[in-house]
């Protein structure tokens, strides 16, 4: 039997996007199995990261099915931040499948990775003017259009979490 090659894709999916999607796809056309690590699972409820990790495993899960993505091709994993960034690799190796190939194009993740001698991969950006998390959550709280964005089941989630009253409320100043 020949061993699985999978590869591992860590992102705080504030919430979910198409850039993320395209992510995922390239890295399926090139390893058997994709391991998506959703970052700082430890937080929620503020405006740089307002879904639980619940809520996102809900929005990737639906997301991969939308785009006609097997599970047996994925794993969805909750990884909290740890206070100390040399001790994090450890951390997210002890909470996912052994994996070969890092897919990050954030500079802080790739470091870190690299110096514990993993190979690093950076995919190219989709769009990231707009495909952005940031991007995402602006629009959601400015009340400009938001849904294009994002795979259509990952709306649906949004509204049946309340997500856009959330982060509105959010960002309320007390008086
Ligand atoms: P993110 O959701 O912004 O991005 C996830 C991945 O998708 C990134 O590799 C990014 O390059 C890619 N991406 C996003 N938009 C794209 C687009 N339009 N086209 C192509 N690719 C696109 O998440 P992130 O901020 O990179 O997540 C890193 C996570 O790792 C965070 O949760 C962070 O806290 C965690 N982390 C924790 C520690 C620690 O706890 N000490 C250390 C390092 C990283």
């Amino acid at each position: 039997m020949v061993d699985k090659v999978r590869g591992l894709l860590v992102g705080r999916m504030q919430p979910i996007h198409d850039g993320h999607m395209d992510v995922i796809k390239r890295i399926l056309d090139e390893v058997d199995e994709v391991i998506i690590g959703i970052g700082s699972a430890q937080l929620s409820h503020t405006l740089k990261d307002p879904f639980t990790a619940g809520e996102r495993t809900m929005m990737i899960n639906k997301a991969l099915t939308e785009n006609g993505i097997t599970p047996s091709r994925y794993y969805i994993t909750p990884i909290q931040d740890v206070a100390r960034n040399s001790l994090w690799v450890a951390q997210v190796k002890m909470l996912t499948p052994p994996f070969e190939v890092i897919y990050s194009g954030n500079p802080l993740v790739q470091r870190l990775f690299i110096e514990a001698g993993y190979k690093v991969t950076t995919p190219p950006l989709y769009n990231r003017e707009v495909y952005s998390g940031t991007e995402v959550r602006k629009r959601m709280l400015d009340g400009d259009k938001w849904k294009s964005l994002l795979p259509s089941s990952v709306v649906d989630v949004i509204g049946e979490i309340d997500g856009i009253n959330r982060i509105r409320h959010l960002s309320k100043k007390e008086n």
